[in-house]
């Protein structure tokens, strides 16, 4: 709800590596674009409490305050103990459903024309469990842990969301022919969660076939929702990703019954941080996921209109992910003149 003055407050995460450079970014595009938006940026370097990888206090009650943030991209401290940090928020917040949608960018050319896909992955379980044990030297396991509950609620997310975008199709992607009993549980999951959804069709692939078919002639996947277990979700959005340009470009958000985080799918790239050459547009549409959850539309398509303009107006206005010349500030300036 927005407060007296008009305006929404949103929690902000800049995060690690190009995550501030992308984060001014939006911030600079979001003011010039008068969205009625105050950010309170937070801090979420993680702490070690009782061997337990702990976000600050104080990061937490924002977000559980706004209900809404934009984060940028986190890195996995190393060391014993620590667990991934989106991990951890994920948990914390139960971001059980990840959208990333992946649309061709009008103006930057890619072997492929007109992709428009939207794949859900799992968020809290599977492959990320986080279950790994030595047996002996040389013997190691991990647990891929898929339950009822996890896989029915992410399902009927994307039921809901079909209906949502008007797609007349749910595809669950999966490996039920190897893995008979996890995987097998998410489709039989699936079926039955689909008798809830007469009016959307339900179709299963293997995963393997999805990455062939995808690559192949993505066009099919145009008026379908693909829903994924975790691991094979990361998987097919990087190769999303690559059909349309490559991770600089692609959005998501991660929705719980609550609280929702949006952020781009990219990491925090520590090869190119602070030198002013980062992409922010998958940050920028992630933002703009974020606005259209607000019912701030408007503003939403303002934006994306500004930036796709700006991709489509040379290479001297695209970062070098894009083949292009720009720097981060540059490309920011242009978005903010194409407004
Ligand atoms: P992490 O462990 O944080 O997920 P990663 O090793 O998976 O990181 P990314 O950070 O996702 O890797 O980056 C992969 C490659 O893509 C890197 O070469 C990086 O520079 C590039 N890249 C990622 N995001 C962007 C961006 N926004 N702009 C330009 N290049 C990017
Ligand atoms: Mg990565």
């Amino acid at each position: 709800k927005p407060g007296p003055d008009g305006k929404y407050t949103v929690t902000m995460i800049p995060g690690d590596g190009i995550g501030p450079e992308i984060a001014a970014s939006v911030e600079a595009i979001f003011k010039e674009a008068k969205v009625p938006i105050t950010w309170e940026p937070v801090d979420v370097t993680p702490s070690l409490i009782n061997g337990k990888t702990t976000l600050p206090a104080d990061a937490v009650a924002s977000i559980n305050k706004n209900l809404v943030a934009l984060k940028g991209p986190l890195a996995t401290p190393v060391g014993k103990g620590h667990q991934s940090m989106n991990l951890t928020l994920r948990r914390t917040f139960e971001l059980f459903a990840n959208v990333r949608p992946c649309k061709s960018v009008q103006g930057y050319k890619t072997p492929y024309e007109n992709v428009d896909t939207v794949l859900i992955r799992e968020n809290t379980e599977g492959e990320y469990s986080g279950i790994e044990h030595e047996i002996v030297p040389g013997v190691v396991q991990s647990i891929k842990l898929i339950t009822k509950p996890a896989s029915e609620r992410v399902i009927r997310y994307a039921f809901e969301y079909a209906k949502s975008v008007n797609k007349p199709e749910v595809r669950v992607v999966h490996k039920a022919s190897i893995m008979k009993l996890s995987d097998g549980l998410f489709v039989e999951t699936a079926k039955e969660v689909g008798k809830e959804y007469p009016d959307i069709k339900l179709s299963f692939e293997l995963l393997d076939n999805t990455s062939l078919k995808l690559c192949a002639d993505p066009s099919e996947y145009k008026s379908l929702v693909m829903v994924m277990p975790n691991l094979y979700g990361d998987i097919m959005s990087d190769l999303s990703s690559g059909l349309i340009g490559g991770l600089g470009l692609t959005p998501s958000g991660n929705m719980g019954n609550k609280v929702s985080i949006f952020e781009a799918v990219h990491g925090s790239a520590p090869d190119i941080a602070g030198k002013g050459l980062a992409n922010p547009t998958a940050l920028l549409l992630s933002s703009c996921m974020m606005l259209r959850h607000m019912e701030l539309n408007s503003h939403a398509d303002k934006i994306e209109n500004a930036v796709l303009k700006t991709i489509a107006s040379g290479p001297e206005n695209r970062t070098r992910d894009l083949k292009g010349t720009s720097t981060t500030s540059h490309f920011t300036e242009q978005v903010i003149k194409n407004l």
